[in-house]
């Protein structure tokens, strides 16, 4: 079998992670199985279109790696993969519907619809939908005269095909995570197909591209099970339930505390971004991305894949050469995965860590110049990134974790020197300056030539420690002291505990 495999979004605006986490289960599945993975523009909603989202969506994919075999802009054979330029396949198969009887015209207008669901109200109906029941008190094609219906086309008023859901019969199809389900068809609705404008919704457009795409098997959120009854019958009556792609609906991804889908207010209520990029609306509104946010695209490939799904063991981090031999559909979890954003941060950590000084060289780089901190000398910048990037989570740490090797800490908190300072420790660090000029500029003998004469002063070296690290980076942390000196100018040492004694003395 080949496999082919599909995201399709709907280009409506930014990309949340449930979105992303779709495109990494198609993209592992099909690099598992030497599948091809396409991604499918579903543009037919007019009213939903947004500008730049379709442009945005292929952004955030070139982020995560995950490249498609087939799309829009990397072509491919069952082209045009944006279905507002296949419209007039969709219509064609509306048609062949409408005269095999699965489907009709339907002439309703919108104010009509509404007042049929005022009076299924009115006489305590429970479904106020159109369907079997209310269809034939509607104005369509099946309630009215053939001789009318022709009239009606013939004057060029506007018109939508619907689907003709018969009542009582039952659909099964077996899903690839939650098993054999099994639906009625009871409480479905005629829903339309082909809409006024011509353009097919999702539903005809999905069946029918699936099939021309010869999709093998379709992965979605699992907010689309309750449309799977309608899909179906399209399937059944158009290209036979053999030709079905398998389907996996997929978990949730929930909010925090597990209470409901996780949605892009969760993000801005709790300050964590629930896009892969940075998205700005119409209105100029931003909402965060986890790129813009300090995320390593392997950290955020990495920490969605295992929101809802693990190998069984107790592995946590995976590259994605790891995850494609893992990876497998049985391993997906029926429910949902709570999002928490600390162990997102964790893993980003991690993988921080696992990267190179040198890989991690152009992100660090980013984040200085973009913060006014032009580097020019890459290899001290690099043993500069090595020795602080155990203490970064997001890639803006390296800010704080390297500024002060670029330029003195603007604030210093001497606020913590001053309850145990005295003037001998004053006197060592005045000393300590003038014996610069013999000690060798390294870690070790910077850190000998301190203990030496802290012994000689009857002073205990960890008193003075802190006080000097201070001096150097103005605040309490950073790696180990001396290293922090050996990577500055003697003359700048001298300087920065020049300028900490003269504000302590004041
Ligand atoms: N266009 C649908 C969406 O935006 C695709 C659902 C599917 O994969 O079938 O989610």
């Amino acid at each position: 079998m080949n496999v082919r495999v599909r995201f399709a979004p709907s280009p409506t605006g930014g990309l949340h992670l449930g979105g992303i986490r779709t495109v990494l289960f198609n993209y592992l599945f099909a690099k598992k199985n030497n599948g091809k993975f396409i991604v499918r523009i579903e543009d037919t909603d007019q009213s939903r279109y947004v500008e730049g989202a379709e442009q945005y969506i292929m952004d955030c994919l070139e982020w995560c790696g995950l490249t498609p075999d087939e799309s829009v802009q990397h072509g491919g054979d069952y082209g045009p993969y944006r279905q507002s330029e296949r419209k007039d396949l969709y219509k064609q198969y509306a048609q062949q519907l409408v005269d095999e009887g699965k489907a009709y015209y339907a002439f309703d207008t919108t104010e009509e619809i509404v007042a049929m669901r005022e009076r299924l109200k009115a006489v305590g109906k429970d479904s106020l939908q159109y369907d079997h029941s209310s269809r034939m008190s509607m104005k369509n094609s099946l309630s009215i005269s053939n001789e009318e219906t022709k009239e009606i086309l013939a004057s060029n008023k506007p018109y939508v095909i619907r689907i003709k859901v018969e009542a009582g019969e039952e659909l099964s199809f077996t899903d690839m995570i939650r098993g054999e389900l099994i639906m009625s068809t009871d409480t479905v609705d005629d829903k339309v197909l082909l809409k006024a404008d011509g353009m097919p919704t999702y539903h005809l457009a999905v069946v029918v591209d699936d099939y021309l795409m010869k999709i093998s098997h379709a992965f979605r959120g699992e907010e689309w099970l309750p449309s799977a009854p309608v899909h179906i019958l399209l399937w059944k009556y158009l290209f036979g339930l053999d030709k079905m792609p398998q389907w996996a609906h997929l978990p949730l991804i929930l909010k925090p505390d597990g209470n409901g889908k996780l949605s892009k207010r969760d993000g801005d209520r709790l300050g964590f971004p629930v896009y892969a990029l940075n998205w700005t609306d119409v209105e100029g509104n931003v909402t965060k991305g986890f790129k813009e946010e300090g995320f390593l695209p392997e950290a955020f490939n990495n920490l969605l894949a295992v929101l809802g799904w693990n190998d069984g063991t107790e592995q946590e981090l995976y590259s994605m050469e790891e995850l494609i031999t893992a990876f497998s559909m049985d391993h997906i979890h029926k429910g949902g995965a709570k999002f928490d954003y600390e162990k997102a941060k964790w893993y980003n950590q991690e993988w921080i860590r696992k990267f190179s000084a040198k890989e991690l060289l152009p992100d660090a780089k980013k984040v200085m110049e973009e913060a006014g901190i032009s580097i020019t000398e890459d290899e001290r910048f690099e043993d500069i990134i090595q020795l602080v990037k155990e203490r970064c989570v997001l890639l803006g740490d390296f800010y704080q974790q390297t500024a002060y090797f670029y330029q003195p800490p603007s604030d210093i908190d001497t606020a913590s020197i001053l309850p145990k300072w005295t003037a001998e420790k004053a006197d060592f660090f005045n000393n300590y300056t003038a014996a610069f000029t013999d000690a060798k500029w390294n870690a070790a003998s910077l850190e000998e030539s301190f203990k030496n004469l802290a012994a000689e002063k009857n002073i205990k070296a960890g008193e003075l420690q802190m006080p000097f690290r201070i001096m150097l980076v103005g605040q309490k942390f950073g790696p180990g002291v001396f290293e922090i000196a050996a990577r500055l100018t003697k003359q700048e040492v001298q300087s920065r505990i020049e300028k900490t004694l003269s504000l302590l003395s004041n």
